[in-house]
């Protein structure tokens, strides 16, 4: 069969439009795919016999639920629960919860999409999935969160299980979620069925490393990826946005590694610390008391706070955006290009917009897609999984060593696919070939499902 390749990944992208119509960062994730695989469909003829790309690009099932609780003055409130389970080739859907007030539909499947092509290149046994609700976290008491994650895992629990979907956090999610949500799960299934939910606690099934893993992986990457290039952390600028646990953790290697991070941010502002973040109370401030990044500037003399602006005009060497989705666009871009930056990591999910990774590609700044870059969280949660179903507890150590080698190898096998592929130094269509193959060649044998 001949095949026109560039018009027949306009005509899919086309038919994704037609099918999902609004769903923008659905369209946003699912382009920039596309735009990596007309050099796949080239070589592999039958994926386009058997619409492979096509099925890739339609989710397996989606979840839409209501979500009843009371809050702490007896109002009852209704919010939006969700569940993507987008592709099951490579093992049990796989993906965290977000619960943050922009979501919808559309970001779930952005987030599950991407995360099909994440869970890849792990080399992890895991298929791709995401979930979340439109519920907003800030403000509300322990109470009302618990009455919240007890309402939605009601409706969850039948959809999920250790073979079949295996929820985690993202933003709004943390361990007090998972732990609300895990005994909820235990509670109606009457099962201790540890692999069923990952980011547990210590005491209870968490493993070691997953707190920190998805900031650690990132700047594991950037040294993995500074190191092809003759280069490393030893004495550079890093700019992380966000202070989540991404944030946070990433902070915390980048300083290990040499580097040092001058600014975070929240939706409020940023902080500049020329002294480097101190960690300690940038923790106590986001995780502890749950507060704002301007509480940080107003205990450390060393740092000051800008209200709202962009993180971004701050100069830097290396750039990690881990905040959320588009935070970085392409004036942002131009701006830090123009600035001497020379590395761009994502540690959240599509933090630059399509201009600003344009941008980035013509001022020769190397960039790296968050489905490679922060694929550290998902592998140490894969670790997590094998660690409940062999009832075994690895070291801080060992799960940390395994989790650079992890991240070593994504490197590896992102740089080398865009080199076999005709693009060196590509990272994106390295790390959108590489996960594409992995996921097709199992969709394709397991038959047209
Ligand atoms: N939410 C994280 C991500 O974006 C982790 C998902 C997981 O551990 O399942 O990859």
């Amino acid at each position: 069969m001949h095949v026109d390749v560039p018009a027949k990944v306009q005509e899919i992208y086309a038919e994704v439009l037609r099918r999902n119509p609004g769903e923008q960062e659905f369209h946003q994730a699912v382009r920039e795919v596309l735009d990596s695989l007309a050099v796949v469909l080239g070589r592999h003829g039958e994926y386009a016999e058997m619409k492979t790309i096509e099925r890739i690009c339609e989710p397996e099932r989606q979840i839409i639920f209501r979500v009843p609780w009371q809050d702490d003055s007896g109002e009852v409130q209704i919010n939006r629960g969700f569940r993507v389970e987008f592709n099951s080739a490579l093992g049990p859907y796989k993906g965290g919860l977000r619960f943050h007030p922009s979501v919808n539909l559309g970001i779930v499947k952005f987030l599950g999409f991407e995360q099909v092509f994440k869970n890849a290149l792990t080399g992890m046994p895991i298929g791709g999935g995401k979930g979340g609700s439109d519920f907003d976290p800030k403000g509300r008491s322990d109470a009302e969160v618990m009455r919240f994650c007890q309402s939605f895992m009601t409706e969850l629990y039948r959809h999920i299980g250790e073979y079949t979907d295996v929820p985690a956090g993202d933003i709004g999610v943390g361990a007090r979620e998972i732990g609300y949500l895990f005994g909820q799960y235990k509670r109606i299934t009457n099962r201790y069925e540890s692999g069923v939910l990952t980011g547990k606690g210590l005491g209870w099934g968490g493993a070691l490393v997953r707190t920190e893993a998805t900031g650690y992986g990132a700047a594991f990457f950037a040294q993995a990826m500074m190191a092809a290039a003759g280069d490393s952390f030893d004495g550079t600028r890093v700019v992380i946005s966000g202070s989540g646990n991404v944030a946070v953790y990433g902070i915390e290697k980048v300083h290990q590694l040499g580097g040092t991070v001058v600014a975070a941010s929240d939706s409020s502002g940023y902080v500049v610390d020329e002294k480097g973040i101190d960690l300690d109370v940038l923790k106590q401030v986001k995780e502890v008391e749950r507060g704002r990044i301007s509480d940080y500037a107003d205990r450390v003399a060393s740092a000051s706070f800008t209200e709202g602006g962009s993180v971004w005009d701050v100069p830097c060497e290396v750039a990690m955006p881990s905040a959320t989705q588009n935070e970085l666009d392409g004036d942002a871009a131009r701006v830090l290009a123009r600035n001497g930056c020379r590395y761009v990591v994502e540690g959240a999910n599509m933090p630059c917009t399509p201009d600003a990774v344009d941008v980035f590609r013509e001022a020769g700044v190397a960039f790296a897609p968050g489905k490679a870059a922060n694929a550290g969280g998902v592998a140490t949660s894969a670790l997590e999984m094998q660690q409940n179903a062999s009832r075994d507890r690895w070291s801080f150590e060992h799960s940390e060593a395994k989790l650079q080698e992890i991240m070593r190898g994504i490197h590896q096998r992102c740089h080398e696919t865009a080199e076999d592929y005709g693009s060196p130094g590509d990272l994106v269509l390295g790390a959108n070939v590489a996960g594409f193959l992995e996921v097709a060649e199992a969709v394709h044998a397991h038959g047209l499902i």
